[in-house]
């Protein structure tokens, strides 16, 4: 279902994402990600589970996201022996491979409980998971918290405010790309998505508009003048999908079915047919793709410039330990010969080969 990059920059993002979260510098180096923003039960979740393609994410009509997921899919190759390995890897579990999907949900959802409580509870504290698999774009993809107006359970009464707030921090930085997930049965002018996204990213560059739940829209109406751009207009523009509603998930519908359905919804409703390419989970992967290597080949030279500066006072960090601390200038040497390596690594990426940053 989901497409695949051709070329290894975005393998290349991830490991200094990797490395930066490691030193504890995350914050001085914005890269590109994806995240994933709505009201809650708007579908988000859904969606990167459609685009993982794969079951693993706590989903339902209630708040089910209760801390920032960063989701970090790593493609692998493929075996020699056709067998299809896939699994999963927390942060704060590092060294256990999960490939049972089932139980990266429940590792989730018991993650969630020990830092948000049990009782609807919402942290910004991270969890941090990878994806291992030959069936994955790589790209690092943020799950968020939906926006709630309420506040139920052990919710503070500023629960909204506080959401807004965690939102904002994951989509100001203009190196992040803003899936605005809005359903089809809701006025697109009262989306909680567009409106977060139009703050972070007033010129609407970097925003694609995603429309859920098409197959429960009112009789009569369909989402075409939306998905046209009509209703609001963005210039990325927008792609609707159709996601497993609740009895789906009860009867344990698996993804690929649900994908064979959706082609089908959208093949067989003939206000959809003349918008083929705004519609389904892999028109947005495909969306996504183009749009997320335009994307880094503009923010590389940045990038570059800000690891050539930390490079710098990491050199200038290790001269100064002289003989005071031999292992933290260990760990300095090291880490100034892994930043270099990538720092090589952007510079010939920058330096040319056009050709190879195209999708295959
Ligand atoms: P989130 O809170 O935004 O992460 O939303 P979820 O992905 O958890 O979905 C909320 C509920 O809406 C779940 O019960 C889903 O099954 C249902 N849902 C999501 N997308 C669709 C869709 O396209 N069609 C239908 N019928 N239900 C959907
Ligand atoms: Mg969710």
């Amino acid at each position: 279902a989901v497409a695949a990059l051709g070329h290894s920059v975005i393998p290349t993002v991830n490991k200094l994402q990797d490395i930066f979260a490691q030193v504890g510098k995350e914050s001085t180096i914005e890269l590109p990600q994806v995240a994933v923003i709505g009201s809650q039960s708007s579908g988000k979740s859904s969606v990167l589970e459609a685009l993982v393609g794969r079951d693993f994410l706590p989903r339902g009509n209630d708040i089910c996201t209760r801390r920032p997921l960063v989701l970090q899919l790593v493609q692998t190759k493929r075996r020699a022996d056709g067998i299809e390995e896939e699994w999963g890897e927390f942060l704060h579990l590092s060294g256990k491979k999960f490939l049972n999907f089932d139980e990266i949900r429940k590792e989730i959802e018991a993650e969630t409980k020990r830092e948000a409580g049990g009782n609807k509870g919402v942290s910004d504290k991270q969890i941090r998971l990878k994806i291992f698999s030959p069936n994955v774009l790589d790209i690092t993809l943020v799950d968020l918290p939906g926006i709630t107006k309420v506040p139920v359970g052990d919710q503070p009464s500023d629960i909204e405010t506080r959401i807004r707030k965690m939102i904002n921090l994951y989509i100001k930085p203009p190196s992040c790309l803003i899936l605005a997930v809005t359903p089809a049965n809701s006025d697109l002018a009262n989306s909680d998505a567009l409106q977060l996204a139009k703050t972070a990213d007033p010129g609407g560059s970097r925003t694609i508009g995603v429309i859920t739940k098409l197959d429960i829209m009112d009789r009569g109406t369909d989402a075409c003048k939306i998905l046209l751009g009509k209703d609001v207009h963005l210039q990325l523009g927008y792609v609707g999908v159709v996601n497993r509603s609740q009895e789906d998930i009860q009867m344990n519908r698996s993804i690929k079915d649900a994908l064979i359905a959706e082609e089908k919804f959208f093949h067989s409703h003939p206000a959809y047919r003349d918008l083929a390419d705004r519609c389904g989970v892999p028109q947005l992967a495909k969306k996504l793709n183009q749009i997320l290597i335009r994307h880094i080949k503009t923010v590389l030279p940045v990038l570059k410039s800000r690891i050539s500066a930390e490079l710098v006072s990491v050199a200038k960090e290790h001269a100064s330990y002289g003989e005071i601390s031999e292992s933290k200038a260990g760990q300095g040497a090291l880490l100034l010969n892994i930043l270099s390596k990538y720092s090589e690594a952007f510079s010939s990426l920058i330096e040319g080969k056009d050709e190879e940053m195209s999708t295959s």
